[in-house]
């Protein structure tokens, strides 16, 4: 059977920010935030891509936009490699990828009208005629996010933070995009208010034959709307799994204790329960080896802090970089 192909592919991809300075002639630290990461989103799926706070997660789904430019590696977007295109080449790719970010409180401009916002979006990508069809489409994307078409004359400070997460995904939607970036968009929202949102990705998804990258730093967040998902660990993936697998058998031990560490009531924690100490060692200045050996209850001295665990299969479609697993 053939595979078929991918919508986006990251291929090695790597980005490296300026650190603070040195000192005198010593040039800035390096701030690997990215390390290498090769994966797949597949048409039509959900990839979720779980870590703590500063591992990587947003760069990486802002180098697979475009939105920054790699230090090294390759990223494809349906089989075509974006990363060496112009801007103006790259004009058609953008429809196609969309964001959506985490604070629905900054992500829209206070000054422009629902209406605006959504006509900003489809005018920059030529998408309607007249006034009137303008209305009608934006009425309808209003509708297909659970707003009412009346909304299109309000601002933002006339609505919750779950309806300006709904005004957000409309703006992405507006330009009829195959993949979207969904940077942790039920952080900032009320717990009541999360399982909506996600649930309306989740129908936009099966509707539209939407894919879409969902990152979250809560792994139980993503645990019913992705059919895969990715772990990362200072900018690199440490595990990358069905869903099935990632819950029902974790096999790094930082997914384990992710899982643990996890409020949510878990039938599985208890087998399981491992306690992560310390902190996330600085991206500046990261330990040799398994960058998670510091922390890390199994560590095998010798190895485990001097040789950099690849990726490697352990089942179908279950890949873990750890010795040990
Ligand atoms: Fe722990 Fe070693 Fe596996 Fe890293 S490679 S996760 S330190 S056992």
């Amino acid at each position: 059977m053939i595979e078929p192909r991918p919508i986006v592919r990251a291929e090695s991809l790597r980005k490296s920010f300026r650190g603070p300075s040195k000192g005198f002639r010593r040039g800035h630290a390096e701030l690997r935030a990215v390390d290498g990461v090769t994966l797949d989103v597949m048409p039509g799926e959900t990839l979720g891509l779980v870590g703590e706070s500063g591992c990587g997660k947003s760069t990486l789904g802002r180098l697979l936009l475009r939105l920054y430019e790699p230090t090294s590696g390759r990223v494809y977007f349906d089989g075509t490699e974006i990363t060496t295109l112009s801007q103006s080449a790259l004009r058609p790719f953008r429809r196609k990828m969309q964001i959506i970010f985490q604070d629905p409180y900054s992500s829209l401009n206070p000054r422009m009208t629902v209406r605006a916002t959504l006509a900003e979006a489809l005018r920059a990508h030529s998408l309607v005629g007249s006034s009137s069809e303008e209305e009608e489409r934006i009425a309808a994307l209003l509708r297909r996010v659970g707003l009412r078409p009346e909304h299109m004359r309000r601002y933002p400070h006339e609505f919750s933070g779950g309806q300006r997460q709904r005004i957000g995904i409309a703006r992405a939607l507006a330009v009829s995009p195959s993949f979207i970036v969904a940077d942790e968009p039920v952080s900032a929202l009320d717990v009541s208010i999360q399982a909506q949102i996600v649930n309306l990705l989740s129908d936009l998804q099966q509707e539209l034959g939407l894919s879409f990258l969902f990152i979250a730093h809560d792994l139980h967040v993503v645990e019913h709307v992705s059919r895969r998902v990715a772990v990362m660990y200072l900018g690199r993936v440490v595990e990358l799994a069905t869903s099935e697998q990632i819950y029902e058998n974790p096999r790094h031990p930082y997914t384990q204790a992710l899982l643990s560490a996890a409020p949510e009531p878990d039938p599985h924690a208890e087998k399981r329960r491992l306690i992560l100490e310390g902190d996330v060692p600085s991206p500046l200045d990261p330990p040799p080896g398994c960058f998670f050996h510091p922390r890390c209850p199994i560590a095998e001295k010798g190895l485990c802090d001097r040789e950099v665990p690849a990726l490697r299969r352990v089942e179908s479609g279950h890949e873990v970089a750890c010795h040990l697993a």
